[in-house]
């Protein structure tokens, strides 16, 4: 099972990205995840694309498509996968239909008002990487991570002006994506209001999942 995850920063894809891969047994790509990777590494696409993610701006096309290109080659891929986070723009939605066909586009939706509740509560360990939220998923002891203790943060990109950037970059860029996937018939779409029990619920009765 191939299949795209689309829809606002803050929807909750990566929550149900990371479920349902595991559900499935099937890989999950985040480009976002990939990224941040590279820049802990100070590799050199990390120190490339650094500046860009903080701001909450798009990394260029040829940089974001070269890296899943090469990502879904792996062994783990062969499966099945969901792409999280990729495509984003029209130009990324025409590569990765000249590099594999997938089986659908779910669209996560999310009012604007709730998508910044949910950015701006979020805190990230630098330690471990596990995420909580200061409203859904407070941390036993706050801002300290429950598994390693270390003192968690706000990931630049989720402070105020970069979330307000990212998402206006959304609507101009990948909104137009909904479109693009309704036109093949691939896109399904999920509310991603609802708690993530039952987000998850209905994600798997719209891709007719047992
Ligand atoms: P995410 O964790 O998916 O919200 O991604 C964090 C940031 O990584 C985004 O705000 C972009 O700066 C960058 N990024 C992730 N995926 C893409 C993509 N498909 N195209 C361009 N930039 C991306």
């Amino acid at each position: 099972m191939k299949l795209i995850f689309l829809g606002p920063p803050g929807a909750g894809k990566g929550t149900m990205a990371k479920r349902l891969a595991k559900d499935r047994k099937i890989a999950h790509i985040s480009t976002g995840d990939l990224f941040r990777e590279a820049i802990a590494r100070e590799s050199e696409l990390g120190l490339e694309v650094k500046a860009i993610i903080e701001r909450g701006d798009l990394v260029p096309d040829s940089l974001t498509i070269q890296l899943v290109a090469e990502r879904i080659k792996a062994g783990d891929c062969a499966g099945g996968f969901i792409l999280d986070g990729f495509p984003r723009t029209i130009g990324q939605a025409e590569a990765l239909e000249k590099l594999v066909g997938v089986d659908a586009a779910v669209n996560f939706g999310l009012s604007d008002e709730e998508l910044v509740r949910r950015l701006s509560g979020r805190r990230l360990c630098p330690a471990c990487g596990r995420t909580f939220h200061v409203d859904f998923m407070p941390p036993q002891v706050p801002d300290l991570c429950d598994s390693c203790g270390a003192g968690l943060i706000v990931r630049k990109d989720d402070q105020i002006d970069s979330i307000r950037n990212r998402l206006s970059v959304y609507q101009k860029q990948t909104e137009p994506l909904i479109g693009f996937y309704s036109r093949r018939g691939l896109l399904k779409n999920v509310d991603g209001a609802p708690a993530p029990e039952a987000v998850f619920s209905a994600l798997k009765k719209t891709l007719a999942l047992p």
